[in-house]
C-alpha cells in the first residue's frame, strides 16, 4: 500500500491490514482495527496548533478535534487547504472539541484531597450534543462520507445517538438508533428524536440491540458508528490533545475516565502511544480507569477479583479466555449491570482489549466507585459552576478514592475528564431533596 494512512488488526498475531476506503469496522476475523499512519508528524506542528486558536475564519481551526487535524489525517488531504477540509472533514460549524480545555476547580480539589494547582478537570459536556462522543462522531461521519455512506447505525440510549443524529442531520444521513424495546425512558432519546433519527426497537437487551444493529449495518448497507469504528477513536484522541497541550505539553502524572464500552481511554491509550513514538512527549502519563460498582467488568478482570489472574494486553496475548468465562459467569448467575449511571451500565465493553493495550502502556490502574459517590462527585462539580452527568462523576469520585489509597499522591498532577452534561434532570433534583446527601441544598419554605 502506498497510502500514508491504512486500517490495521490490532491482534498481532493476525496484523491484518485494510486500505482507508475500506467499508469493514473490524478485521475480517473479528478484532478490532487500528487507523495506523506511516509518516512521523514535525513536533513544529504544536506552534501550529497554538496559533490556530485564533482561528482566523476556518471553522476547522476552530473546531477542538480539527485543529490537530495533521494528528488525525485519514483522510489524507492537503491539511492547510481550506477547500480540501471543507470538502472533507465533518465540522458541526467548528464546534465539537471548541470549549474544552482543563480548568481548576478549588472545591473539587478540596473534596478529594488533592492540591488545588494540581488537580484539574476538562469537561466535554459542552460539545454541541452534550458529551465527548462529538469528538469522536465528528471523525466517524467525515470516514462514512469519504466512503459514501448514507445511513449512520448505532446502539445506544443516550449520548452515542445524540451525536450521531446531530451529525446525520447537519450532512444529511439517514441515522437508525437501535433500542431494547420496552426498556427505555422516551426522555433519554429526546435529542435522537429531535434530531430526526428513526428509533428502531429490539426484543431482548442492550447486547441483542448492539448485535442486531451490526448485522443490520452489514447487511443493508449501514455505516457503524458505535466506539468498536477506529474513526471515532481517532477524534476522541483529541481530549488528551487539548488537555496536554493546555499543560505546554508537560504530560500530568495521572488521566482520569469513567469507564463505559472502553472507547475512550482506547483513545487516550492511542493518542499517547502514538506522542510518544514521534518524540512529542517524553513522559507517558497514567491511566486511571473509574468503572461504577454495578458494572465493574474492568475493575474485576483487571485487578484478578473474578479468578486469580489479572487480565493484562500482555504484549497482544491477552487471556481471551478468561474475559469469555467472566461473561458466561454473569449470564449463568443472571448478573446485570446496574447503575443510575446509564453512560456507564455496560457489561460487555466492547472495547476492552484496546483498553486493556492502554493500561499496559500507561502503566495504568482501574478503580470502581458507587452511585453515591459518583452522586457526590458530580454534586461538587455543580458547586464549582459546571455542569456533568453522573457518570462524569466517577471521574473526581475515584480521584477521591485513589489519593486516599495514596496511589495518587497528593501533589501529582492529575486531569480528571468529565465527559458529559446533566441530561437527567431528575437526578439533581432527587440529590438535593435528601438532606442526608454530603452536598444537598434542600428546598426552603
Ligand atoms: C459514553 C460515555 C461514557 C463511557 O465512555 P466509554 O468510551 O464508553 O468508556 C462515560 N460518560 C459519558 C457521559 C458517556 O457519554
Amino acid at each position: 500500500m502506498n497510502e500514508s494512512a491504512f486500517l490495521k488488526c490490532i491482534n498481532p498475531s493476525c496484523g491484518l491490514e485494510y486500505p482507508i476506503y475500506s467499508k469493514n469496522i473490524e478485521c475480517e476475523r473479528g478484532h478490532l482495527l487500528d487507523v495506523k499512519y506511516k509518516k512521523t508528524p514535525s513536533t513544529e506542528l504544536k506552534e501550529l496548533f497554538y496559533t490556530r486558536r485564533n482561528p482566523q475564519g476556518s471553522i476547522f481551526n476552530e473546531s477542538g478535534v480539527w485543529r490537530f487535524r495533521e494528528l488525525l489525517n485519514f483522510c489524507q488531504i492537503d491539511t492547510s487547504n481550506q477547500e480540501e477540509c471543507s470538502k472533507y472533514l465533518v465540522s458541526l460549524d467548528g464546534a465539537e472539541g471548541r470549549q474544552s480545555k482543563p480548568y481548576q476547580m478549588s472545591k473539587v480539589a478540596d473534596f478529594v484531597g488533592a492540591s488545588h494547582s494540581g488537580l484539574w478537570l476538562q469537561p466535554e459536556g459542552y460539545n454541541p450534543s452534550g458529551s465527548f462522543k462529538d469528538n469522536g462522531m465528528s471523525t466517524a461521519v467525515t470516514h462514512a462520507k469519504l466512503i459514501g455512506a448514507k445511513k449512520l447505525i448505532c446502539a445506544s440510549t443516550g449520548n452515542t445517538s445524540a451525536a450521531a443524529a446531530m451529525y446525520a442531520a447537519n450532512e444529511n444521513m439517514e441515522c437508525d438508533v437501535y433500542i431494547p424495546a420496552g426498556q427505555i425512558a422516551p426522555g433519554k432519546l429526546s435529542q435522537a428524536y429531535q434530531f430526526g433519527a428513526q428509533i428502531v426497537q429490539v426484543q431482548g437487551n442492550f447486547d441483542d440491540a448492539l448485535a442486531k444493529s451490526l448485522d443490520d449495518a452489514k447487511h443493508h448497507d449501514g455505516y457503524t458508528v458505535n466506539s468498536v469504528n477506529p474513526f471515532r477513536i481517532e477524534g476522541q484522541k483529541t481530549i488528551p490533545y487539548r488537555a496536554i497541550e493546555y499543560l505546554n505539553w508537560n504530560p500530568p502524572d495521572w488521566i482520569v475516565y469513567p469507564g463505559g464500552a472502553l472507547g475512550n481511554i482506547s483513545s487516550c491509550g492511542k493518542a499517547l502511544m502514538e506522542l510518544y513514538e514521534w518524540g512529542w512527549i517524553k513522559k507517558i502519563p497514567r491511566i486511571a480507569v473509574i468503572n461504577s460498582e454495578g458494572a465493574s467488568t474492568l475493575y474485576d478482570l483487571y485487578n484478578g477479583n473474578f479468578e486469580e489472574t489479572e487480565l493484562r494486553w500482555n504484549k497482544g496475548s491477552p487471556d481471551t479466555g478468561l474475559i469469555e468465562r467472566y461473561y458466561k459467569h454473569l449470564d449463568s448467575k443472571g448478573i446485570r449491570p446496574k447503575t443510575k449511571a446509564t453512560a456507564i451500565q455496560i457489561g460487555r465493553p466492547a472495547n476492552i482489549l484496546k483498553g486493556l493495550r492502554a493500561l499496559e502502556f500507561t502503566n495504568g490502574i482501574v478503580e470502581k466507585v458507587s452511585d453515591a459517590e459518583m452522586m457526590d462527585g458530580m454534586s461538587i462539580v455543580g458547586l464549582n459552576g459546571f455542569d456533568c452527568e453522573m457518570a462524569s462523576g466517577a471521574s473526581p469520585a475515584g480521584i477521591k478514592k485513589l489519593i486516599e489509597k495514596e496511589v495518587i499522591k497528593k501533589d501529582d498532577v492529575v486531569v480528571g475528564i468529565l465527559t458529559g452534561r446533566q441530561k437527567d434532570s431528575s437526578l439533581p433534583v432527587d440529590y438535593h431533596n435528601n438532606p442526608q446527601n454530603r452536598f444537598a441544598i434542600p428546598p426552603r419554605g
